[in-house]
């Protein structure tokens, strides 16, 4: 029942149901929150309900709400579906007022901790329901432990603490320009309106936003009543996780502090003690909670979380939830629970986060304490890597010949990057979003990308960057944290991934159970052999325009598309072929009879040629032509909008040679290794399809080419395209005519459908995020209800005239888990992506099977 009751409300009864000692209370529900939040009121009969229920309470406790001898005090807590620690507000020691305040002396006999809770409860009250900052409070604390002359808030006496009582309320006063309500229903109703408020807090909203938490109604708030852990030295309060919450080991895990509330455990005032410990406390009370512990454990069949309070030698549960945990210690747990028997492999499968695994597929950082995180970006590629900052690819080179290890710092990459980019341990921008040039490339690389990261201002020519006052030399060495996009200011040291053990078994686990397929996208053998070793079945995209980057290769990509005429043209293309035939050689033989989806060439050709004056001359003097003619011939090739532009299969029908040259050396490759006896498997792919003649002029072509090796074509192949042109997938079954198969490219599709420029997105979407006007980055995670549907038209329009179509997705969003459950729903025949996210992608193709049963 946690959508309607919260998660701690939900917990909190059924632990009252299976026999954990629980303080009684009540929970009013989401849908409450909901219509207070909608109509700034309660329904006709909140009021008396909330009474009889307080009653009810009341009667259970023995105890009276406002009762100067017996007085019933209660906690009020948030709490939502979805887990949110810390973000809403709770308030504690509630009922409290000048009369009450007597009946809780005479029932604790301790005239301290009485007005100790007092003082806790107006500042709680104070800050959450009426606003005053915690700073004024803290002042007058600090102030009466200086004239107190003492330095720990223990030491202060009952009657320094009933001064500050009065000094509180005098803030409150003064603050908030209203008197302390003294009347504990009052005081009651004002928690409850100022907990369901606090649901749009900013904090709140930001964490649902970050987590993708949407849909929820709002929260529930739990009426509970108190038990104390600071009623003298046989009561006291804790924390703990049913196991090891950074490794998964099965042993207890917490802390806890006699004598002592909640926050005194979690503030860092004291320093708690090692929850083993407790035994030599009281050993019955120790035995107890771990029997409470293993009865939590059977009936949730997860590593729990979970608060407690001493009171007076009895033990109380405050609060359990599943805990959160690092993905080696999700894998671990989930693993030794299938062997205890707590699970079955299924279970487990659905206890691991797929998007988390991330954090084991790349080195990553060995967090200590004095990292000096200085900015934050996208994470736009993950791993870590560190490194001396360069500003330029060549710089990077130069340094990287002496042996050294460099991150390359840019405002933003260009195809011109690619060498330094290969060469450097990581990359930082400060603009771009998560499909920009570099954000693609660095993950097609595996390597550690921050992109987007607005707070640094790159000066490329003095060679620094500046973050506020922060000056950063070339030279100087910083750390990336690509999964969290983090700048760190030095070295960190790393550890490296590896997928064996509880890891391994764990996928294994999901292969046996998912239908989809997970392919990679890979340009490179050593990319192939990354992603096979990680188990992909094949590869979704292969970007053939990534192979013309290299030193000498571009070069020659430069002559072909400066080429003056036809003839000019012979020559580079035939070299080309020569190098691109060994680069699928090298594919074909690390994939071996694994299906292999080539792309012929997409990128505007602009993007190939230099920008720089004196990258131009160079290559003026190499063509022989005068460095003004060659402007100008780089000139005609400019766009105003490449990305619409002369790219993609436009740029194959107006430049049909280059096409040819491609099919001719993939073909050529694939009749080499089937000498060797090595099965070739390929799909050869056009993109940017959106009119079918397009495709059935291209298909023309390519087929042609494989038919001029006449009966040296002894492999295996098929003709398809791209689907990332919305007016592809509107005319999906014309264009299903003449395709051997489809592959969502869903960066494009994204692109177009929302009219949203790649490149240029990281300028608008983070305050779209932030105003709520677009709830998930739609480049991260495929917009279902506009490009998906878009998808399902495609999917529908295309079977319909070939039942069998295979259809792939290799955008970015094909290592997305939601994403990935999304295509497992449409019906999909496999995801693509990046080498490093091939595991993600087969946990997630799991669960979507599991989830859908
Ligand atoms: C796409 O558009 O989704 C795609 C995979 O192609 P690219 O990112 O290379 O444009
Ligand atoms: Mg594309």
């Amino acid at each position: 029942m946690k959508a309607l009751l919260g998660g701690k409300g939900a917990n909190l009864g059924e632990m009252t149901k299976i026999g954990v000692p629980v303080p009684f209370g009540f929970t009013i529900t989401t849908e409450m929150c909901d219509y207070f939040l909608k109509n700034s009121k309660y329904p006709e009969n909140f009021a008396s309900e909330l009474e009889e229920k307080l009653n009810l309470l009341e009667a259970k406790m023995g105890k009276k709400f406002g009762d100067r001898h017996n007085p019933l005090l209660v906690s009020v807590r948030s709490g939502a579906a979805v887990s949110m620690p810390g973000m809403m507000d709770t308030i504690l020691n509630l009922g409290l007022n000048d009369d009450t305040i007597k009946g809780l002396m005479e029932q604790s006999g301790n005239e301290r901790f009485s007005y100790d809770s007092y003082r806790r409860f107006v500042q709680m009250f104070g800050n959450v329901v009426m606003n005053v900052d915690h700073d004024h409070f803290e002042e007058a604390l600090e102030k009466m432990k200086e004239e107190r002359g003492v330095h720990l808030d223990t030491e202060l006496t009952a009657d320094d603490l009933k001064v500050l009582v009065l000094q509180y309320k005098q803030i409150v006063n003064d603050n908030a320009k209203q008197e302390f309500p003294e009347n504990p229903l009052e005081q009651l109703k004002l928690a409850i309106e100022a907990v369901f408020s606090s649901w749009n807090n900013d904090r709140a909203k930001t964490y649902r936003r970050i987590h993708g938490v949407s849909g929820l109604k709002g929260t529930a708030v739990t009426v509970q009543s108190m038990v104390f852990g600071n009623l003298g030295e046989d009561s006291g309060t804790g924390v703990a996780f049913t196991r090891n919450p950074s490794t998964g080991e099965r042993e207890f895990y917490g802390e806890f502090l006699m004598n002592a509330q909640g926050e005194d455990v979690v503030a860092g005032i004291r320093t708690p003690i090692e929850i083993s410990q407790l035994r030599r406390v009281n050993e019955e009370v120790y035995d107890q909670l771990i029997e409470v512990k293993n009865l939590l454990e059977n009936h949730y069949k997860d590593m729990q979380d979970i608060e407690f309070t001493i009171e007076k030698g009895k033990l109380f549960l405050l609060q359990t939830r599943n805990g959160k945990r690092t993905s080696q210690a999700a894998i671990n747990i989930a693993c030794d629970m299938v062997d205890e028997g707590l699970l079955t492999r299924d279970e487990a499968l659905m206890k691991v986060d797929a998007k988390q695994l991330n954090q084991l597929l790349h080195p990553q950082i060995k967090r200590s304490a004095e990292q000096n995180v200085v900015t934050k970006g996208l994470p736009a590629s993950p791993g870590a890597a560190c490194g001396k900052v360069v500003f330029t690819s060549e710089d990077a080179m130069a340094m990287v010949e002496k042996h050294e290890k460099v991150i390359l710092v840019r405002k933003e990459t260009s195809p011109e990057d690619i060498n330094g980019m290969h060469i450097s341990q990581g990359i930082l921008t400060a603009r771009g979003g998560m499909t920009s040039h570099a954000a693609v490339v660095c993950r097609g690389m595996g390597k550690c990308c921050v992109a987007g990261c607005t707070d640094i201002i790159v000066n490329a020519s003095a060679k620094k960057l500046l973050i506020g006052d922060l000056v950063i030399k070339e030279g100087d060495v910083i750390t990336l944290d690509g999964s969290t996009g983090e700048v760190i200011l030095g070295e960190m040291e790393m550890q490296k991934p590896e997928l064996t053990g509880n890891f391994k078994r764990i996928m294994e686990w999901a292969d046996e159970v998912r239908s989809l397929r997970v392919r990679t996208n890979a340009d490179t053998p050593e990319d192939c052999r990354v992603a096979v070793d990680f188990g992909a079945e094949g590869i979704g995209l292969c970007r053939t325009e990534h192979m013309f980057f290299e030193d000498d290769r571009i070069k020659l990509v430069r002559k072909m598309i400066l080429a003056q005429s036809t003839d000019e043209r012979v020559e580079p293309l035939k070299k080309l072929k020569q190098v691109q035939k060994e680069d699928f050689v090298g594919i074909f033989e690390v994939m071996d009879g694994r299906p292999v989806t080539v792309r012929l060439l997409d990128p505007p050709l602009h993007e190939f040629l230099p920008e720089r004056e004196d990258q131009i001359e160079l290559l003026a003097k190499e063509l022989n032509r005068s460095a003004e003619d060659l402007k100008n011939s780089i000139g005609n090739l400019h766009e105003i909008n490449p990305m619409l532009g002369h790219r993609g299969c436009r740029l194959g029908i107006t430049f049909p040679d280059i096409y040819k040259m491609q099919v001719q050396a993939i073909t050529e490759a694939a009749i080499e290794v089937s000498k060797k006896g090595v099965k070739a498997n390929v799909e050869f792919e056009i993109p940017l399809v959106g009119e079918v003649n397009e495709l059935k002029f291209l298909r023309e072509i390519t087929q042609q080419t494989i038919d001029s090796y006449g009966s040296d074509v002894n492999f295996h192949y098929m003709i398809g395209t791209m689907i990332e042109v919305p007016r592809a997938c509107v005319t999906a079954d014309e264009i299903a005519a003449e395709a051997d198969f489809f592959s969502f490219g869903t960066n494009d599709l994204t692109q177009m459908t929302f009219g949203y420029s790649r490149d240029d997105i990281g300028k608008f979407l983070p305050a779209y995020l932030d105003l709520g006007i677009l709830e998930v980055d739609p480049t991260s995670s495929i917009d279902q209800k506009g490009v998906g549907t878009l998808m399902r038209i495609c999917i529908e329009l295309g079977r319909k005239v070939k039942p069998d179509l295979e259809i792939g997705i290799c955008g970015e969003h094909g290592g997305d888990p939601e994403s990935v459950e999304f295509c497992h729903k449409i019906g999909l025949n496999y995801v693509s992506c990046s080498p490093y996210r091939v595991p993600i992608a087969r946990l997630a193709a799991a669960q979507a099977v599991l989830r859908k049963k």
